[in-house]
């Protein structure tokens, strides 16, 4: 979500580890590529910070600013994810014994600090939801698909990213605002990511995967037996 030019203020010294004396901190706050800034998704903008403090050693407002428009424009934070119709076993908590689905909502909280990974809200219910990150391996035969990582995401993200359940139970239109407010997009963008996503979807449900659930074993030291069944190569 878009912040104040306050808070882009403190994320600059936050990542520099330099507190601005009393005149730059208020030159700071006049300064369009402040504005423009914070205009942008947090999570824009904190990674445009560390990657060009990486690169640079140093954070200039111009080249901050330059980033984190390349950023949002090659890798918008927050994404559809259909599941393909064909991944009958592809959501853990109704896969996973309670008390192991309630070690990775505990690890993913933990880590995440309770604040959801893409906006940085949280929910007003509760703060956050464990949300399983696939990767779809179909240059492999049989094709794969294969669990990369737990993240946390506020209901609102993650309704988002599930735009399909967000359609059938009637959230359609708040799914859609939600995605082009956190991304900075038009609906048009919305709609035009959504038409892709729908076009992939399609492809991958044509096929059979299986299952890859690796990751819990090496991450999270949890031992998991795959019940949807190898398919065919
Ligand atoms: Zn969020």
């Amino acid at each position: 979500m878009a912040q104040s030019v306050v808070q882009v203020r403190a994320m600059w010294e936050d990542v520099t580890g330099t507190p601005l004396r009393a005149d730059h901190r208020a030159a700071f706050l006049r300064r369009p590529e402040a504005a423009a800034l914070a205009a942008l998704p947090r999570v824009v903008i904190e990674l445009a910070a560390s990657t060009t403090v990486a690169r640079c050693g140093e954070l200039r407002l111009s080249t901050w600013l330059d980033a984190a428009v390349v950023q949002r424009a090659t890798a918008p934070p927050l994404r559809i994810e259909l599941v393909p119709s064909t991944c009958w076993w592809s959501n853990l908590r109704s896969e996973l014994p309670a008390e192991q689905w309630a070690v990775c909502k505990r690890w993913s909280s933990q880590r995440a600090s309770r604040r959801c990974e893409i906006c940085g809200e949280c929910g007003p219910r509760w703060p956050v939801e464990c949300h399983e990150r696939w990767q779809y391996l179909d240059g492999d035969r049989p094709r794969m698909q294969r669990l990369v990582g737990l993240i946390s995401l506020c209901p609102a993200c993650h309704q988002a990213t599930h735009m399909g359940f967000a359609s059938v139970s009637g959230h359609l239109d708040q799914a859609m605002a939600h995605l082009g407010a956190v991304n900075g997009w038009s609906p048009e963008q919305c709609a035009a990511h959504l038409a892709d996503s729908q076009s992939v979807w399609e492809c991958r449900s044509r096929h059979e995967w299986t299952l890859d659930v690796d990751w819990l074993v090496h991450a999270l030291g949890i031992d998991v037996v795959v019940k949807r069944p190898a398919a065919l190569s």
